[in-house]
């Protein structure tokens, strides 16, 4: 009896032992973190949550970004060796950073490819009008976004206007408490059974219905015609110079006003909106930030227009990265031929640092969770992205998702491989496949997010830090 009761504990640990060597299951990076680290990852996500309410649009990125990189010795003239740190900034939309490494460029550099663009409302060229005994804003949102989700929350404005001189002006209103905001209104309950309610989500707003309210103060003349228009146009002209004119020449974006905060009892999430790519951003950028003098050299590449094809002259289809490269190998002392430049691009090593969707406990249909993203699993690596049979798909090789995943595993990054949601249900693309068309290894590698493309998304601080983990420990690598 004795023995019988012996062997069985004896095969239970066993087959414990077994599973534990064998299977494969992700683990909570809160699990893998001790008490200190946990207390890092907290203190990392007050940094982070910091840049999201100072970068709310791509040019405020992008200055946020060269800020912190001249503040770490980044220059755009820099002397060749390793170490040295050089900085690249292409029409205050896209910028690169690079520390020189130890080895010679033609071996292939690490690069590190985010986006600074955020879906958003976009104001039209010419957009002031008055309805209703109100002045409202006509837009044109920018990226894929969920409009019934964008109404009746304070929007606030960031724009650049560039005026008749020539004049640039920078106007920022509704992100100090003190500031008025904008809202686009949307109808209420008791009336919208017929317009909104019978209608599919997608169509029950329609675009041209985004319209954001600007105001409601007549001008002081009551025989004048488009009264309230009129007042507003007086009140940007006294205060900004402005005529109507000048919103042709601009570029306002509406965002929501709303800062980051903590999401649950437990402050372990993080709610905000731009979080796609910023949490990529901010990671990749104190990533690179922490280097001295890497094995090879780095690059980070922050990149304008995911959200729309990337097409354009601040986009990843760009060949901003050639540029940059091109300067790079002149820094580093170098005769810039085409040759060494192909040559550095065939051979390099990239993360496209994108978000990724996040499981949401009320929709499991629409992902496969063995192979979901999880909240709370660490950073996620994507071998493919793409829709409905992989279309268009940048697809990472095996060998390289091995070296990765090596390199991941020896820092005691927590990562998790996954893909968008179930194969025949939707998708999406990263920029990924623009730069592999360079020849140079390249894979999707980014935090989970709930809510992508809201106002409000949400991440994990767990996951931020094993994502600021993972590239510190890609571009750490030789
Ligand atoms: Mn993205
Ligand atoms: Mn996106």
């Amino acid at each position: 009896m004795v023995y019988r009761e012996q062997e069985k504990e004896k095969r239970k640990n066993d087959t414990a032992e077994l599973e534990k060597k064998l299977k494969f299951r992700g683990r909570l990076a809160w699990d893998l973190l001790n008490d200190k680290e946990k207390e890092e990852a907290f203190r990392f996500a007050e940094g982070y949550k910091s840049f999201l309410d100072r970068a709310k649009t791509e040019r405020e990125a992008a200055r946020e970004i060269a800020q912190a990189a001249r503040e770490a010795g980044f220059q755009e003239d820099c002397l060749p060796g390793a170490g040295k740190k050089f900085s690249f900034v292409n029409k205050d939309k896209s910028i690169a950073l690079a520390v020189l490494g130890q080895a010679p460029l033609a071996g292939g550099i690490r690069i590190i490819v985010s986006h600074i663009d955020s879906p958003r409302i976009d104001l039209k060229q010419n957009p002031l009008y008055e309805d209703a005994d109100m002045a409202l804003l006509r837009t044109h949102y920018y990226g894929g976004i969920k409009k019934y989700q964008w109404v009746t929350i304070p929007l606030s404005l960031h724009g650049l206007i560039v005026k008749s001189d020539g004049s640039i002006l920078n106007v920022v209103i509704g992100e100090d408490p003190q500031d008025p905001v904008f809202v686009i209104n949307d109808l209420l309950p008791h009336l919208s059974g017929k317009t909104q309610d019978q209608k599919k989500l997608a169509e029950a707003i329609e675009g041209e219905k985004l319209t954001a309210i600007a105001g409601s103060l007549p001008f002081t003349d009551a025989e004048a015609k488009e009264r309230i228009k009129l007042g507003i146009m007086e009140l940007l002209h006294q205060k900004y110079g402005l005529i109507e004119e000048d919103f042709i020449s601009a570029e306002i974006e509406l965002v929501p006003a709303m800062k980051a905060r903590d999401v649950g009892f437990d402050r372990s999430l993080i709610g905000s909106y731009g979080q796609d790519d910023r949490a990529s951003v901010y990671t990749s950028l104190q990533a690179i930030l922490s280097l001295e003098e890497p094995p090879r050299t780095v690059v980070a590449l922050f990149v304008d227009k995911e959200e729309i094809g990337s097409d354009g002259n601040t986009g990843a289809k760009s060949l901003f990265l050639e540029s940059a490269l091109r300067a790079l190998i002149e820094r580093a002392g170098l005769p810039v031929t085409e040759a060494l430049l192909k040559q550095i691009l065939s051979n390099s090593k990239a993360l496209s640092a994108d978000v990724e969707a996040a499981l949401d406990p009320n929709y499991p249909e629409v992902h496969e969770k063995q192979n979901a993203g999880k909240l709370g699993y660490g950073v996620c690596l994507e071998k493919f992205t793409g829709a409905r049979g992989k279309a268009a798909a940048s697809d990472a090789r095996a060998e390289y998702v091995g070296e990765i995943r090596r390199i991941f595993n020896a820092h005691n990054v927590a990562w998790q491989m996954t893909e968008i949601g179930k194969v025949d249900e939707g998708g999406g693309g990263t920029v990924a496949k623009y730069l592999a068309i360079y020849g140079m290894d390249i894979i999707d590698c980014g935090v989970p997010v709930l809510s992508m493309h809201s106002p409000f998304e949400v991440t994990s601080k767990a996951d931020i830090f094993e994502a600021y983990k993972a590239y510190r420990a890609f571009v750490s690598t030789p």
